[in-house]
């Protein structure tokens, strides 16, 4: 009994733009295996396309092809499988792309995104269960997507994967609180942990650097600082509870150490790019900290003066997932959400993109003119 569903595949990376035109993600009838025991069937409603699967699609963050692509999600349980008992059919729930085990000792110590067993299932490319589900049509395997693999009607999740969304939250707003908001908002809370009147820039404002934004207009940061390459997403930080924007360029650095009297407390690096973490460490004041967040290729390197390192006393701090511990931190979120205070909907910049224009998508994204663009497969 294997279920036949619809699903965006990819099967090459490539870098070959438009992507409208060479098409790096086919949409296909795929098949999919039941839920076995420790797994769920899901039917995602809504599906965020982030800067991370664009980095899969172009070679960026190199993947095991093919693969049924997409990790920022959220649905409906359809089915459990046997000895599942923290999901029920018709919840509403949201997917989280470290499926963390919950009893080791990262787990058990609140750090779940340093979970050996979850990291090792993503790098293979499997459920935590050991299972890939899902087949093409010539019965060929795909590989999992970190855990989700968001872009198709069903998958199939380990419970470990998902966490429960309040009837208040919208499914496709709640997508994008898995990946973006998790990590953005995690980023200034736990890894930063920003305490009110502390000078905060935010470097590159996708999902991930809008949701630091608004993490750190929550925490009472001042002055919030957005900076990023795009004028109108300099707007859209403002909107959100930025106070000033700073366009990247030569004299970034140079304008953020002006607006704060000598630099600032917190800079948060969310571009994933190397330049952008230069200007990171260079804008930051005495003691201050320097959070990662974004991911670039594996190739790059950092390159810092160390006598600054340690005369000025200057932390650098690596941020997965916001070190987020999903379980305790959605429901606070969605919480915050629902009184008003963290504006996510300034997220969704698109709803209800058919899966079938998912390459289209890409290119949107690529080209900076839209932060989340909500695929309803
Ligand atoms: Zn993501
Ligand atoms: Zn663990």
């Amino acid at each position: 009994m294997t279920i036949t569903t619809r699903a965006a595949v990819l099967r090459r990376s490539t870098d070959d733009q438009p992507f409208a035109r060479s098409a790096p993600l086919s949409v296909e009838e795929v098949t999919l295996q039941p839920p076995g025991p420790g797994e769920v069937l899901v039917r995602i409603t809504a599906a965020g396309l982030c800067h991370s699967d664009l980095s899969v699609v172009n070679g960026d963050r190199p993947r095991p092809l093919p693969m049924v692509l997409g990790h920022e999600a959220a649905g409906v349980v359809e089915e459990v499988g046997a000895g599942v008992t923290d999901v029920a059919p018709g919840d509403r729930v949201v997917c989280s792309y470290v499926p963390s085990c919950g009893h080791c000792a990262d787990c058990a110590g609140g750090h779940p995104v340093r979970c050996a067993d979850a990291q090792a299932a993503n790098r293979e490319a499997r459920l935590v269960t050991g299972r890939r589900p899902f087949r093409d049509a010539s019965g060929a395997e795909l590989h999992h997507h970190l855990g989700v693999s968001a872009f198709t009607e069903l998958t199939v999740v380990s419970p470990r994967s998902l966490v429960p969304v309040p009837d208040e939250v919208p499914l496709d707003v709640a997508a994008v609180f898995g990946c973006a908001v998790l990590t953005g908002a995690g980023a200034v809370l736990n890894t930063a942990v920003v305490r009110p009147g502390e000078a905060v820039a935010v470097i590159g404002l996708g999902g991930v650097g809008i949701s630091a934004v608004m993490a750190a207009a929550l925490a009472g940061a001042h002055p919030v600082i957005a900076v990023d390459t795009v004028p109108a997403k300099l707007d859209a930080a403002t909107a959100v509870g930025a106070t000033h924007g700073v366009l990247a360029g030569d004299d970034a650095v140079e304008h953020l150490r002006e607006l704060t009297r000598g630099g600032v407390t917190v800079a948060i690096e969310a571009a994933g790019h190397p330049g952008a973490l230069a200007t990171a460490y260079a804008a930051t004041r005495s003691g201050g900290r320097i959070v990662v967040a974004g991911l670039p290729h594996p190739r790059h390197q950092i390159s810092v003066p160390i006598a600054s390192l340690v005369g000025e006393e200057k932390s650098i701090l690596g941020s997965y997932m916001g070190s987020s511990v999903p379980r305790r931190d959605l429901p606070r979120l969605f919480a915050l959400y629902a009184a008003g205070v963290l504006p996510a909907d300034a997220l969704v910049t698109s709803r209800s993109v058919p899966l079938d224009d998912v390459n289209a998508a890409l290119d949107r994204l690529h080209a900076g003119t839209e932060v989340r663009q909500i695929l309803t497969p």
